[in-house]
């Protein structure tokens, strides 16, 4: 069975919504229609490996119809995925803020703001001017534990991007202290709270809610309950964001295991929160592929409703 589609449902119908085409699937259920959506993803404008033109040609290969573009605090990558945007995939343009609560980091997936609004772009300015001295305090704690890694290594790995731990992971990767990018999210060297760990400015989350919502946006908690990058905020905390205007969390998501999506949906369902599955895709740089996991028709639709500081975009290019 095909993931996408639910048999027999025929699937389609997502509203109001414009953006979405339907189009037949490729090989299963020819007579139905599905509709891929994948809301999480990472191009070179933060930690990703494909450049913004690559993502969304990438993504029309792999058969999505829909893409959001979330790059960390920025959405420097916007213009290039749209200006490539083949027809047939729509963007969505996001950004995956750096939050922090109670001395716990977390990730707040926004969609569809308006980009131009003053706050919260100076807010997104704020924590990525953080990351170089961040990412040169970490190589610091890594020279003290007698890693020879060194900032012109990890600056030419980020290249345009904002400067992150996956950077610097690959850097140790290249110096053979770890044999993968996730071996170096542990303790021993880049986790929340690892040797080699620093803390940056993070958005309080109640703040970002506040700062997304003023822009016309939708906020997501993305992958809420991935305790292997380090601690996760408790249940209470996610039902204090549900009430001061938490839009969905993020369930299917690789880093959540199949009783960890079971359990969260069901607090999704109790809260009242949209139920949002992808990727969180950056390229080669994780094992994760696009359409990995995905959103439902419905939900996307529901996201864009209530989004009013812009719009999902339609490719019309072809590349
Ligand atoms: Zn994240
Ligand atoms: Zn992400």
């Amino acid at each position: 069975m095909c993931r996408g589609c639910r048999a027999g449902s025929g699937v389609t119908e997502v509203g109001e919504n414009p953006v979405i085409l339907k189009r037949p699937h490729p090989s299963v259920h020819r007579l139905e229609y599905v509709v891929r959506i994948d809301l999480h993803t990472h191009s070179t404008a933060s930690d990703g490996t494909d450049t913004p033109a690559d993502l969304v040609r990438k993504a029309a290969a792999a058969g999505l119809d829909v893409i959001a573009l979330t790059d960390h605090d920025t959405t420097r990558g916007h213009a290039e995925a749209l200006s490539v945007l083949p027809a047939g995939l729509t963007l969505v343009p996001g950004a995956e803020l750096s939050c922090r609560l109670d001395g716990v980091s977390m990730h707040m997936l926004a969609y569809l703001f308006d980009p131009e609004e003053p706050a919260l772009l100076a807010e997104r300015e704020l924590v990525r001017d953080d990351r170089v001295p961040r990412a040169k305090s970490m190589i610091a704690k890594l020279n003290a534990l007698g890693v020879p890694i060194t900032w012109e290594q990890v600056a030419r790995i980020a290249g345009e991007g904002s400067v992150g731990r996956p950077h610097i992971a690959t850097a140790l990767v290249e110096l053979g202290v770890v044999p993968s990018v996730n071996d170096a999210f542990t303790q021993e060297w880049l986790a929340d709270g690892g040797r080699a760990y620093v803390e940056k400015h993070e958005t309080n989350p109640f703040d970002a809610l506040r700062l997304i919502k003023n822009a016309g946006g939708v906020a997501v908690f993305a992958h809420p309950a991935a305790t292997k990058r380090g601690r996760t905020v408790p249940e209470s905390a996610i039902a204090d964001l549900a009430e001061a205007g938490l839009d969905g969390i993020e369930v299917d998501h690789m880093d959540h295991d199949p009783d960890t999506r079971a359990r969260l949906r069901g607090l999704a369902r109790e809260l009242g929160l949209l139920v949002t599955g992808s990727s969180d895709y950056h390229g080669s740089r994780k094992t994760c592929v696009l359409g990995e996991f995905m959103t439902d028709p419905e939900v996307y639709g529901e996201i864009t409703r209530r989004a009013t500081g812009a719009f999902p975009v339609p490719g019309t290019g072809g590349a």
